[in-house]
């Protein structure tokens, strides 16, 4: 079954922290590509960075047992929650061509200012919502 999910801290010699690069924001679709929860699609709900790990809804649900704490109205019992799951294992899923791609970037120039703009690798629709 599912192997042990050591978190792998890419950390360098003297506590400087390596970020791993996530092509993916928060609210993202993302679809698992790898492991338990293969082939679920989901939200984004928070990335680690420094990790390289995504939160996904309803993916790698774990149950913890809480005790109750009343002062933070916390109920005691057993509780689903999310895992986070190596940015590796899932894909965005693009919102032109409703499947799962990886991402590619574009230069936008607007007037003297450049941004990076991701959009999609296989029909090239753009992932970021124009603000
Ligand atoms: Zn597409």
């Amino acid at each position: 079954m599912a192997r042990s999910t050591k978190v792998s801290r890419r950390k360098m010699p003297g506590g400087l922290k390596i970020r791993v690069r996530v092509d993916l924001k928060k609210n993202d679709t993302v679809k698992v590509i790898a492991g338990r929860d293969k082939g679920k699609t989901g939200r984004v709900l928070s990335i680690d960075r420094e990790a390289g790990r995504v939160l996904v809804e309803h993916v790698a649900m774990v149950k913890r047992h809480t005790r109750p704490n009343p002062s933070k109205q916390i109920k005691g019992g057993i509780a689903e929650r999310e895992s986070p799951v190596s940015s590796s294992n899932v894909l965005l899923v693009c919102p032109g061509c409703h499947k799962a791609v990886r991402v590619a970037h574009k230069i936008e120039k607007i007037g003297d200012k450049t941004r990076r703009l991701r959009v999609c690798r296989k029909c090239g629709a753009p992932l970021d919502k124009k603000a």
